[in-house]
């Protein structure tokens, strides 16, 4: 495990001697992190090397996962789409699961911690257990664009959102008017973590071929959850349309997420789309398939996200770190990582991404520009280290400390 002095090379010395800083002062704090899968998706990606950090920076941090039945991660992955503003069926038993399972996990967690941070809906019920009188401070951390809602399931969520401190979103774009704090952090990626480290040729050669991808053309990856609003179908399509005029090669990466249910049938659509093309590659790939991942990304010659929307889109930072030309849907945090004709291309349709892929094929130079754009603004942005402070300084503006001291006695 990287510990935080391996940082220094990347983000500078005065970072890491910030970041020190602003852990002595929270030293002790007990923090507890609770979301709803341990693997997959973009949650638990920074969670796994958020944790360790902050304990190697004084705290004593435990994270915690809401358990449940398929039956249960159907209702939040629907509710998850309608907070994302999909037209979703929502049935009142849906609510009434959705309450009895956040009953049962609450018997299980007790969270007592000095912060109690929250990930999304699926736990949210879990703030029912706070009582008047206590001191721990209570964080909703949204990584949802919840501009647009569902407003059934919305004002359904809403008592309890009202009951935090603070909600945390990723942009600014995403946030709903509420009396209660509201706080700004992008999320971020880690530059050392096996999804994201430098790679030897040789482990790349490597790891592709036991893949079974040919290097022979160019490849266009997208690594997603197999999920209708990552859009899979829309990048087979666009590939079809990009392959008439220019020989390349797709990969469609994903895995499974406990919390996901949607994707065995979402793979099987993308299979039926891609049936008959020896160039398109669909890959599910097992848990923590994360060198695998990076060597992906590492090889493509145009990184694609089409998502139809996104919460912030960490897969666009993953590429752009390793100065891969990205073409990405306009939508949810994306335009905050790819700046226009800057650090990536942003497009808004099937027949937009096409074009642009084939815009980047048949300029190199041009993509390797923005590629190299990207990895910068990802260097002064998206890094874990970034993401730490912003924590931090939030903990403290919170008063979580100073509440300590005085409960100490200094
Ligand atoms: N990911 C993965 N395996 C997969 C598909 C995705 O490890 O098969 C990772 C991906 O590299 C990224 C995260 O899951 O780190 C997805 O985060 P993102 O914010 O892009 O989307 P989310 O799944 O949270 O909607």
């Amino acid at each position: 495990m990287p510990s935080l002095v391996d940082y220094a090379p990347i983000v500078g010395d005065s970072t890491i001697e910030e970041l020190r800083g602003l852990g002595k002062r929270m030293a002790g704090q007990r923090v507890a992190m609770v979301n709803s899968t341990r693997v997959g998706g973009g949650v638990a990606e920074i969670l796994d090397r958020m944790v360790p950090l902050l304990e190697e920076l004084g705290l004593r941090v435990r994270w915690e996962v809401v358990e449940g039945s398929e039956p249960f991660y159907r209702v939040t992955k629907a509710f998850h789409n309608a907070l994302h503003g999909k037209q979703e069926a929502i049935a009142p038993e849906m609510f009434q699961l959705f309450l009895d399972v956040g009953r049962q996990n609450a018997e299980r967690l007790v969270l007592d911690d000095d912060i109690v941070f929250i990930h999304d809906p699926q736990p949210i019920t879990l703030v029912e257990q706070r009582r008047p009188g206590q001191t721990s401070r209570w964080i909703w951390r949204c990584h949802v664009d919840v501009s647009r809602p569902h407003q059934g399931v919305w004002k359904f969520l809403q008592p309890f959102i009202l009951k935090f401190d603070a909600a945390v979103y990723s942009s600014s774009a995403f946030a709903q008017q509420m009396p209660m704090e509201q706080v700004l952090i992008a999320p971020s990626i880690d530059p050392l973590s096996d999804k994201n480290r430098d790679l030897a040729p040789e482990e790349i050669d490597a790891i592709l071929k036991r893949l079974g991808i040919p290097r022979d053309r160019p490849i266009i990856t997208q690594v997603s959850r197999f999920d209708y609003l990552k859009d899979p179908l829309g990048v087979i399509e666009a590939f079809r349309r990009v392959r008439k005029s220019i020989k390349c090669r797709l990969v469609l990466a994903g895995g499974p997420a406990s919390d996901d249910p949607e994707g065995e049938e979402v793979l099987n659509r993308a299979r039926e789309a891609a049936k008959g093309n020896p160039d398109i590659h669909l890959l599910m790939l097992p848990p923590n398939s994360n060198i695998e991942i990076n060597a992906l990304q590492r090889t493509s010659a145009v990184v694609v996200q089409k998502s139809i929307r996104e919460g912030f889109g960490l897969t666009v930072s993953e590429a752009l770190w390793k100065a891969r030309p990205v073409v990405a849907s306009a939508v949810g945090g994306i335009p905050l990582q790819v700046k226009h004709r800057y650090s990536g291309l942003l497009v808004h349709s099937v027949e937009g991404a096409a074009y642009a892929i084939k815009q980047l094929l048949s300029n190199p130079d041009y993509a390797k520009r923005l590629g190299e754009n990207g990895r910068e603004h990802v260097r002064q942005n998206f890094l874990l280290t970034r993401h730490l402070r912003d924590y931090l300084l939030m903990f403290l503006t919170l008063g979580v400390a100073e509440e300590m001291v005085y409960l100490n006695g200094h």
